[in-house]
């Protein structure tokens, strides 16, 4: 190779990969048996005797690196892998490494001959439980076989799958979940749960929603087996089985039930994890149970069955959210399954067939209508609570008197009070500093409004020390006034404009 030729995925060996490789290759001359699977019982399909046979052929050539290559240019792809690997041993020396990615990562393996770069890897790493897989996937295929790669040894059934006790044991054992000795997650009892059978293994593996996270478990059971289908020993379901409470009758939730054959196919090609096939199985079977006639409440492990009032008795969350809830589940025929019995949570899953009909429990039609056009950007249980907060306001403004004469300070303290009233704290603040007095009453009145409110503070700079003291003064009054609605109110305002030295006509409409 001249000094400036650099071929992609070439490299240099390093002196340890070399040294590891010339050994195994070694190994290999002496004992070809050592890289083909073991039968597991009398094996009718495989061809490993045959195989077996033809590499002890080759390495009685085993220091003639020449011939090794000429066999590795020709017939069976699993023996050009052995001579060319065996070959190594025989020129002593590995210069160059080809680098391959695959799903265990980069792989640096040794090209001799016209052999797969598969079955190379497979044979150059034939003491890794996973790369020596790599050997074997088209004799697997072609002679319908199940392999089973255990951390010391290769087996291999040809009756279709039968995974050997010890496989079976290895991978249990570096499952992704802690498992109980009934193969559970430790919550066998739980309500909600991914199902795996493993049947040649008889075994059931149970992990509950609680549990369940970003990995798939029957991937990882799988990863060591190489056949047509590694996943036909497998079967997947969800169990969901929230309890039902006395009086639940013939309810809905015992009819049969099976998930969609595509999510099956997702969780068994690996495309989906536990959590997520676990989600969807509870959105199918949603979707069903509404599909039918009838009514159905379900939070969490406990089903209602119809009694929607047992139902809303368990239901927990702020006045607004509660009173959308309940009237809209009195007014209709709902199917209901929440995991959980937060009322915020449980608008949030209705909301995009019901929101019109639960804000009708919370304001009047044009109050929610406005709401629902102003403030696009709030979630489902704040728009039922800002629904409810603006209803209210229009009561509370409807309770205070009205005026047909005002002057100056009268108009800010009205003003103030009212947006307090109605808007809450920040729109009062917000009003102020856009229609700030310019003389000292009126900034006095301001300050004074500022403290009743606790905003006082970090607006100093804008008030003399003389407006300060008495607008602490007069913060009381403007507390007073905040707090009170109908004829309180007249008084409380009357009250402050005589705190504040002003003498103005303060008429109420008739
Ligand atoms: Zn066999
Ligand atoms: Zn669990
Ligand atoms: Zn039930």
């Amino acid at each position: 190779m001249g000094q400036n030729v650099r071929f992609r995925g070439v490299k240099a060996t390093p002196k340890s990969l070399e040294k590891d490789l010339l050994d195994k290759a070694r190994r290999l001359a002496e004992d070809p048996s050592l890289l083909l699977p073991k039968c597991e019982a009398q094996c009718r399909r495989c061809s490993f005797d045959k195989t077996l046979k033809k590499m002890e052929k080759v390495a009685k050539y085993s220091h003639d690196a020449e011939y090794l290559q000429d066999v590795a240019n020709h017939g069976d792809q699993l023996v050009r892998a052995y001579a060319a690997t065996i070959s190594l041993a025989a020129s002593g020396k590995i210069p160059y490494l080809t680098t391959k990615k695959g799903p265990y990562g980069d792989v640096s393996f040794a090209v001799r001959g016209k052999a797969d770069s598969e079955r190379l890897i497979g044979v150059q790493y034939f003491d890794d439980p996973d790369l020596r897989l790599l050997a074997f996937w088209e004799d697997a295929r072609s002679d319908d076989l199940h392999l089973y790669s255990e951390d010391q040894r290769l087996m291999c059934t040809s009756d279709g799958p039968k995974a050997p006790r010890s496989y079976v044991d290895e991978m249990l054992n570096a499952a992704p979940y802690e498992l109980a000795a009934d193969h559970s997650c430790g919550h066998p009892e739980a309500p909600m749960a991914l199902l795996v059978k493993w049947r040649s293994a008889e075994v059931t593996l149970s992990i509950c929603s609680d549990c369940a996270g970003d990995v798939n478990l029957m991937h990882h059971l799988v990863s060591r087996i190489v056949a047509r289908d590694p996943t036909d020993d497998f079967d997947v379901d969800v169990r969901y089985a929230p309890k039902c409470a006395a009086d639940c009758g013939d309810c809905k939730l015992k009819r049969q039930f099976k998930m969609s054959g595509g999510l099956k196919d997702a969780y068994k090609k690996g495309t989906i994890d536990d959590a997520t096939i676990i989600g969807r199985y509870l959105e199918e079977r949603k979707a069903d149970l509404r599909g039918s006639a009838g009514e159905l409440f379900i939070v969490g492990a406990m089903c209602y069955g119809k009694d929607k009032e047992a139902f809303l008795k368990v239901i927990k969350g702020n006045e607004a959210e509660l009173l959308a809830v309940s009237g809209l589940v009195r007014s209709k025929h709902l199917v209901v399954i929440s995991a959980s019995d937060q009322a915020g949570k449980i608008i949030t899953d209705l909301w995009q067939e019901n929101k019109r009909a639960l804000l009708t429990f919370v304001a009047s039609e044009p109050v929610f209508e406005k709401v629902l056009e102003t403030v696009g950007n709030l979630t489902p249980p704040q728009m039922v609570q800002e629904a409810r907060r603006a209803e209210l306001a229009k009561g509370v403004v409807s309770k205070l008197p009205e005026y047909s004469a005002r002057g100056p300070i009268a108009t800010i303290a009205d003003d103030l009070a009212r947006a307090y009233k109605v808007e809450g704290k920040q729109a009062m603040v917000r009003l102020l500093e856009k229609n700030r007095p310019k003389e000292h009453r009126g900034k006095a009145v301001a300050y004074g409004f500022l403290k009743a409110v606790g905003e006082a503070d970090s607006r100093t700079w804008q008030f003399t020390r003389e407006e300060m003291d008495y607008g602490v003064y007069l913060a009381d009054f403007a507390k007073a006034l905040i707090d009170s609605e109908g004829d309180g109110y007249h008084e409380a305002l009357s009250n402050l404009l005589t705190a504040s030295g002003a003498s103005e006509h303060l008429v109420r409409k008739a």
